[in-house]
């Protein structure tokens, strides 16, 4: 029996300790059981109940945004190294993970945003939606409603396929009039030159398929846009209601748990107008967490499902445990 002191070993202990005690590695010949690495990831989707809807929250994978210290401004250096450090965060890439919702309310399937597509601007390991969704059981020609909040390459990006066919063929789209037109702008160039282009590719072909969101508007059953500009000027979050649940879509309101979570203030690199996005974050916030309101943040750790409450002059992000009981609402 091991009193505490002995069970805080560390590893060198613990391989000292192994010798002594006579314990030798396994020769290959002598291993019970062996198989061979797999050496893939398995698609990533979680479902839960949101009401009497099911929901699945379906990843089109990571995406490595690069250095933050280019990402997050009015933030000096040092305080994004101590603050990403002490939440044991890469200091030289900030990954952005793209967590898509399905929501299936038994009469209708509704898509939230559809992830880069088949640009690889920020590598490979973006562009799953389609595979992930297949392999959740939903087949892409049974959504019924495709919701975007903005035209951001990492949003619109899954509209069409390689050849320009749309990948929902049976959907309605619903993107504001503003971005649309922002993002879809021929003439405009600029440091952001690959995400117009994406934008010009997804979006047009599909323009007869959409319906304009107006702020407040009933979007789906149940679903409610709300207009959050500064990240783009016509950016949307949806405010979900079914049975005696919600959950809010929120979407480019807030891109990192610690920078812009625990630190509201700071101004993100890649919004329109980063000072507009922050009173827009600060007040998206406040409400959120004076009603405790349940979120879900596309950019957060995987499937980025939680609540916020306060702590200092910002939030603290608490997860939600995974449902390993679910089972269909309906
Ligand atoms: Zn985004």
């Amino acid at each position: 029996m091991l009193n505490a002191r002995e069970m805080m070993i560390n590893r060198r202990d613990m391989l000292r300790f192994g010798a002594a005690a006579g314990v030798t590695a396994l020769g290959a010949g002598e291993a019970f059981a062996k198989a061979p690495l797999v050496g893939k990831q398995s698609p990533t989707f979680y479902r839960f109940k949101l009401g009497n809807a099911e929901a699945t929250i379906i990843s089109d994978g990571v995406l490595p945004l690069g250095d933050p210290h280019k990402a997050f401004l009015s933030i000096k250096s040092e305080e994004i190294d101590s603050a990403l450090s002490s939440n044991f965060l890469p200091l030289d890439n900030v990954p952005l993970e793209q967590n898509t919702l399905v929501l299936n309310t038994g009469d209708k399937v509704i898509l939230f945003d559809n992830g880069m597509g088949v640009s690889k601007l920020f590598g490979d390991g973006t562009g799953k939606l389609l595979q992930t969704m297949r392999a959740a059981g939903i087949d892409p020609a049974d959504i019924d409603i495709v919701l975007m909040s903005h035209a951001h390459i990492d949003h619109c990006g899954g509209c069409v396929g390689a050849d320009g066919k749309p990948n929902f063929p049976n959907a309605q789209y619903f993107i504001s009039e503003l971005d649309y037109n922002f993002w879809t702008d021929p003439t405009k160039t600029g440091s952001l030159k690959p995400f117009l282009e994406q934008a010009l590719r997804n979006l047009p072909p599909i323009k007869d398929r959409i319906t304009w969101i107006k702020d407040g508007m009933e979007v789906a059953p149940g679903v409610h846009a709300m207009h959050t500009p500064g990240h783009t000027v016509g950016h949307m979050i949806f405010m979900i209601e079914n049975g005696n649940d919600s959950l809010a879509y929120i979407a480019d309101v807030c891109h990192h748990p610690i920078l812009l979570l625990e630190r509201p203030r700071t101004e993100f690199a890649y919004d329109t107008d980063p000072h507009q996005a922050m009173q827009t974050r600060l007040k998206v916030l406040a409400t959120l967490e004076a009603n405790k309101t349940k979120l879900l943040a596309y950019h957060f750790a995987w499937p980025g499902i939680g609540h916020i409450a306060k702590a200092g002059d910002g939030y603290r992000w608490y997860p939600a445990h995974m449902d390993a009981m679910y089972v269909s609402p309906i």
